[in-house]
């Protein structure tokens, strides 16, 4: 099926448009109008070949909302019509111990990512800055009514990141939650964490979204920039989610944990980071790392989302300004998410 998009054809050139074919809808598929994408910063390190080699073209984007336009034959769980959402993966071996415990982000044979992954059929998956998508539909998920669909899209990579790791590590009523980095994961974990109960703490490189994390949910907002803030809080808190890209002293993090307290990565930095291990012997405490979330998982956050009526702070974009919102976002210059109109794709 012919599908319009916006691909990157190398890693150091600006993403361009793009005319390729989609697969004709096999039994168990759904096909599905793309309205918004998010834009995750994992694109912008993937497109831009920091994390290893892609085959290009390479259209990103794993924020996926959309209508279902087409379903095979084979087809009970969506129908032609229905609001529906595809996030970071978008096939598995279904087989493996992971995969049967819901937990299909760590597929024993490698998760079929949305975008930039070999697919069963040996073809290369193209992400969500396209027209449309064909996805299994045990891989699609359903998008709760209420929210506004651009505003909810980034539920499916952001949310779910920041939810999977919250709801393992039991955030919620009693538990000092503290975020570090408020971007476009970090503000979702500011909402999400509060809605849990949790007494949530924003951890900032300085005081400019103070406002913005008071209003999101934070009852605490201290600037990383301040040496006094790594005095003032050690030993503070159970639970801490870094969700910064760039190579922090996680040692000094570290430091800010109650005994017994987790520091869980899920910001992806570029070297690697030394650790003492005075840091986590002192203490007991634990630093963990946390991938997504399965399928089961994403559609519970994105019932969560709906009750709760959270969605994402955004700002629309046509897709003409896809370049400049790269730039954006790795300057730290978005408040918090930008999401693709799609409906400015042209042909
Ligand atoms: P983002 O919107 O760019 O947010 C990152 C935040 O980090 C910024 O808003 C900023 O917050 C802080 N920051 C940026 N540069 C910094 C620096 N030099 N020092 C300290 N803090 C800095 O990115 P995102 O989309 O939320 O993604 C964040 C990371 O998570 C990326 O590495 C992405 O690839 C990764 N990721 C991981 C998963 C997973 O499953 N583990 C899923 C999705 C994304 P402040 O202004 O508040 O300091
Ligand atoms: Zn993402």
């Amino acid at each position: 099926m012919k599908t319009f998009g916006y691909a990157a054809h190398s890693g150091k050139a600006p993403l361009a448009p793009y005319t390729f074919e989609r697969r004709e809808p096999r039994a168990n598929d759904v096909v599905i109008e793309i309205k918004y994408c998010g834009i995750c910063h994992s694109d912008i390190h993937t497109v831009r070949d920091e994390w290893g080699a892609k085959t290009y073209p390479l259209i990103p984007g794993h924020e996926i909302a959309g209508v279902v336009t087409r379903v095979g034959a084979g087809v009970s769980k969506h129908k032609i019509g229905d609001v529906v959402g595809v996030g970071c993966l978008v096939d598995s071996c279904r087989e493996c111990s992971p995969c049967k415990d819901h937990l299909e982000q760590f597929c024993e044979k490698g998760m079929i990512g949305t975008y930039g992954s070999t697919d069963k059929d040996g073809t290369m998956t193209q992400g969500g800055y396209s027209s449309q998508i064909v996805v299994d539909q045990d891989f699609v998920l359903k998008m709760p009514k209420n929210l506004p669909l651009d505003a909810a899209a980034p539920l499916l990579c952001a949310g779910i990141t920041l939810y999977s790791p919250l709801n393992h590590w039991k955030a919620g009523p009693g538990k000092k939650v503290a975020i570090i980095g408020m971007g476009g994961l970090g503000h979702m974990g500011v909402k999400i964490a509060a809605a849990l109960g949790a007494e949530v703490t924003v951890l900032s490189q300085s005081l400019s979204k103070q406002e913005d994390g008071k209003r999101l949910g934070a009852k605490h907002f201290y600037a990383t920039s301040d040496k006094e803030t790594f005095k003032k809080l050690g030993g503070h808190f159970d639970l801490i989610i870094n969700t910064v890209s760039a190579n922090l002293d996680w040692n000094q993090y570290l430091g800010l944990l109650k005994h017994d307290g987790t520091m869980v990565v899920v910001g992806i930095p570029e070297k690697e980071v030394p650790v003492n291990a005075f840091s986590i012997v002192m203490g007991r405490r634990s630093l963990a790392g946390s991938l997504i979330g399965g399928i089961k998982e994403t559609q519970e956050m994105l019932d969560f989302c709906g009750k709760h009526n959270i969605t994402c702070d955004i700002e629309l974009i046509p897709v003409s300004k896809i370049n400049e919102a790269y730039e954006r976002v790795i300057k730290s210059d978005v408040r918090y998410r930008f999401v693709i109109d799609m409906k400015t794709l042209q042909a």
